[in-house]
């Protein structure tokens, strides 16, 4: 595949992934924003431009971004607020099998993905302080890259809410190893949404519904049992 087919694809596939994201309600009004890995080696991403409703993407609203998150096409292009979380994340370590990949240089992120649901929101909310939405029992958690069984506790870590993009991106950085609460296949943030990624966008899509479902899932029991009050 050529970079220029790749690149339409690219556009292509967020434009149908904001469309769906839109219909589920995970991405509504000009929340949320997409990318894809052009190439990895100097690392450039297309993403979604600033304010741009995600239900009604078109060729146009995408920009082409270095590593710096600074614009390369088009001219002038605005990319996204959060342009550091997505740089961040296609160098994120990619769960396979179990393990974590630990490459630096050749990020195998493929694609990020940023939603800002109302489970996501509420629940990030409601677990700030423990650092993490606890998931556990759910036969979909087998749904995430790696991950074998459904009994283990997973936490899904939470960070503050914040303006200061780059330094977000920061502490998500740094956390891809933690000993506690590690940033594995994505984390939320507090009363905002969801990352995550994948190796592709095929993989970072289904990472995407896996969370929701988990996330939904999760709050919907804690409401029965009057623990969300
Ligand atoms: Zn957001």
């Amino acid at each position: 595949m050529t970079s220029s087919d790749h690149h339409k694809e690219a556009i292509q596939g967020l434009i149908q992934t904001g469309k769906y994201f839109f219909d589920r309600g995970w991405s509504l009004g000009t929340s949320s924003n997409y990318s894809v890995v052009l190439t990895h080696t100097p690392l450039t991403l297309l993403i979604t431009g600033s304010g741009k409703d995600k239900g009604r993407l078109t060729d146009n609203d995408f920009v082409t971004i270095n590593e710096h998150g600074q614009t390369i096409a088009p001219p002038g292009a605005k990319s996204s607020a959060e342009t550091f979380l997505h740089i961040a994340g296609a160098r994120a370590p990619l769960q396979t099998a179990g393990l974590a990949y630990t490459g630096t240089t050749q990020a195998p992120v493929g694609a990020i993905l940023h939603t800002h649901s109302v489970w996501g929101a509420v629940l990030s909310d409601h677990f700030f302080e423990t650092g993490y939405v606890p998931i556990q029992g759910f036969e979909m958690a087998k749904g995430l890259a790696g991950i074998s069984t459904h009994t283990d506790l997973y936490k899904i870590p939470i960070f503050d809410n914040t303006q200061d993009i780059p330094k977000l991106a920061s502490q998500v950085a740094s956390r891809y190893s933690d000993p506690n609460i590690p940033v594995r296949h994505g984390y939320l943030i507090r009363g905002h949404g969801l990352y995550t990624w994948g190796k592709n966008l095929e993989e970072a899509r289904r990472h995407v519904e896996i969370f929701e479902y988990l996330l939904e899932v999760t709050g919907r029991v804690l409401s029965l049992k009057g623990r969300l009050s």
